[in-house]
Parts: C-alpha cells; structure tokens; sequence
C-alpha cells in the first residue's frame, strides 16, 4: 500500500503497515504568514510533501501530519496560528511515544519551520534520555544549503526565493504569483534584525512589511524540483540509516 498516512489505514491494515516498519516518519509544519504570494501553509505543505516521498518505504510509518506550531513572532500578521512551545513540544513527544504502543521506537520528525526546532530537539533529548523513543529532528532543507547557494546564491529565509521555489515546485496552485513582486517590493532584506550582533527585532513585522524576506521574485519551479528532489533523497538515506540503527546503540551513554 503506497503514499498511505496512518490516518488512512483502517486498525487492520494498520497491523500490516507497522509489522514491517522501523521508522515513524511525523511531518511537523506551522500555519503562518508566508507574504502575500505563498499560502499559510507554507511549511506545512512542504514537510508533508517530502515525508510523502517515503511513504512507500515497509520500514517506514507515515504519521498524520502535525499543521501548527511555534509561530507566535508572526501573530500581527492576519492567519497566523499558533501554540505555545512547550504545549507543541508534549504534543510531538506524546504522539512519538503513543505510536511505541506499536512497537516502532525509532522516528524522524520531518520538520517544515524553523520556529519548531528547539522544541523538538528538546522532545527528542527527553524521549531518548528516559528510552521511550529516538526521534530525530530534521529540518527538510537541513543538508540543502550548498545547492541553494549554487542555485539561488543565498541561504533559506522566510516566504523567500527558495519557499516560493519550493511551493512552486510542491503546490504552484496556491502560489499568487502576481503578489510575488509585492511581497518583494514590501519585504525585508533577510530574516532578523540587529545592532552589533544584538537582537533587536523578535517578530517578523520588526523587519518586514509584507512578511517576506529576500527575493521571492526569483523564485521557480525547476529550482524548486531539485530542491525538493534533494531533499526527498536525503530523507530516504535518513531513515536507511535508523531502520538499520540498533535501538541500543541509540540510547544516551553512560558515565565514561
Ligand atoms: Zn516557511
């Protein structure tokens, strides 16, 4: 059975689907202001995408996708959802343990927006320092920064050319692609603001009008594609790896 989530399987099937499995592979995203041009779901749709590319895997089980997170520094923003880090991060690791029930101890938690990623590294610290669970946080443009140098000389940001790269690539109908330019026009120069080093903006609207950063305008599909392609292989090597990892060997070291 391919491109199969959990929630479409019936109890029965479900049986059959984790007798092989090794690996939980759990989609985290945010429903967040992405500018003008992209949809709120911006991170949502991408994790989603590229955890479907190991959906037809028997060493893998694809969990429902998990749509809002760690988004607060976008409230000003109309659509933006949030939740509080530490109720996003009990949530994360109380799915990952509830899917240990079915004997699969071993995750990876594809992950969409980098407002998530403290609160799953600390999900995944927990669970593997009281060996319930190793879940692994990864960040599906993690191991991509060399090819978006190359192909769009710049690193991610927000609702950027490399989002409007991939959206185009993985949901070009919910592109509005006569807003790019002024998602561009009204956008900061990059994600952040500061003096000397210092902090000095904590939301987005700090640094930008449209919610944008960068260069959407540059944007494109085929960029988008290899991206995207890019990323799907890395997930696959990733979880090869855990399926074949040994539980014990997982687990936090003792004192040396
Ligand atoms: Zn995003």
């Amino acid at each position: 059975m391919s491109r199969t989530y959990l929630h479409e399987h019936t109890t029965t099937t479900a049986a059959e689907a984790f007798s092989d499995a090794e690996v939980a592979v759990l989609p985290t995203g945010s429903v967040e202001q992405h500018g003008p041009a992209l949809p709120l779901g911006t991170d949502l749709l991408a994790a989603r995408a590229v955890a479907e590319t190991v959906a037809d895997r028997s060493d893998a089980v694809l969990l429902p996708p998990i749509p809002v997170g760690v988004s607060a520094h976008h409230r000003q923003f109309d659509g933006t959802l949030w939740t509080d880090p530490g109720t996003f991060e009990a949530y994360v690791a109380d799915v990952v343990a509830s899917v240990t029930e079915h004997g699969v101890r071993k995750a990876v938690v594809v992950n969409g927006h980098g407002g998530n990623s403290d609160a799953l590294r600390r999900a995944a610290r927990n669970l593997r320092d009281e060996r319930v669970a190793f879940a692994t946080p990864w960040n599906w443009w993690s191991n991509l920064d060399a090819l978006v140098e190359e192909e769009l000389d710049t690193s991610l940001g927000h609702a950027d050319e490399v989002e409007t790269s991939v959206m185009l690539a993985v949901a070009g109908d919910l592109v509005r692609e006569a807003a790019l330019e002024d998602a561009e026009e009204r956008g900061g120069d990059s994600w952040g603001k500061s003096v000397r080093g210092a902090p000095v903006g904590f939301d987005a609207i700090d640094f930008t009008e449209s919610g944008a950063v960068g260069s959407p305008t540059e944007g494109s599909r085929e960029v988008g594609e290899k991206l995207f392609d890019h990323a799907g292989d890395d997930l696959a090597a990733l979880v090869e790896w855990l399926a074949e990892q040994n539980l014990d060997s997982l687990w936090p070291r003792g004192h040396r």
